[in-house]
């Protein structure tokens, strides 16, 4: 029972940090989003539980054209093992999405309390990413948006293959300065994975 909402907008969250509005083009082939209805945006979060400050890790935008192609980058049997991670936490995500469509709960804080697979609450993470798709200028509430904790990403990390991983570097070199392990590309939604 997926249900979807699409917000009025972009909630700031979701926008271009250094241009503090909504992305325009897509960070990887540098078209423009609008080519195509939707994208997807990705951040991924440090944060210090104890100051409570957080600081973007890096930031990127996928247009539809790229969004389609990227799970070609992953070799099958990274697939497989992400497909299986998912699917041993699917239960979780469907009772957050559940929850939160059936109580009409449709702001970002909300979805973004706690772990969509885990459980786990973001607010204990020392880091996490936040992934959303974007339909015609709204943010999408349906599956995403997807949150992941560290908890989360340390399971990940443990199922990629040697081949994903380094076929994540060329992806990466496109992200900005200072990019993080190439692996941290697929924390998130990647389509064709969900
Ligand atoms: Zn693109």
């Amino acid at each position: 029972m997926i249900r979807k909402y699409l917000h009025d907008g972009i909630p700031t969250f979701f926008f271009n940090y250094d241009t503090g509005a909504p992305f325009t083009r897509c960070t990887f082939c540098d078209g423009k989003l609008d080519a195509y209805n939707k994208y997807m945006v990705e951040k991924h979060i440090r944060q210090n539980t104890v100051l409570h400050s957080r600081e973007i890790v890096y930031e990127y935008a996928l247009c539809w054209g790229c969004a389609s192609n990227m799970g070609s980058e992953i070799s099958d049997d990274s697939k497989q093992a992400i497909q299986q991670l998912f699917a041993a936490h699917g239960e979780t995500l469907m009772r957050k999405v559940d929850y939160l469509h059936t109580t009409k709960q449709y702001t970002l804080d909300s979805w973004m309390e706690r772990c969509s697979l885990t459980g786990k609450e973001i607010r204990l993470c020392s880091e996490f990413s936040a992934s959303a798709l974007v339909e015609d200028g709204n943010l999408v509430f349906e599956q995403t948006p997807l949150v992941i904790s560290d908890e989360f990403m340390e399971k990940m990390q443990g199922v990629l293959s040697k081949e994903t991983k380094e076929g994540f570097d060329g992806l990466r070199d496109k992200i900005m300065d200072g990019s993080p392990s190439v692996e941290d590309l697929v924390y998130g939604p990647v389509p064709g994975l969900l």
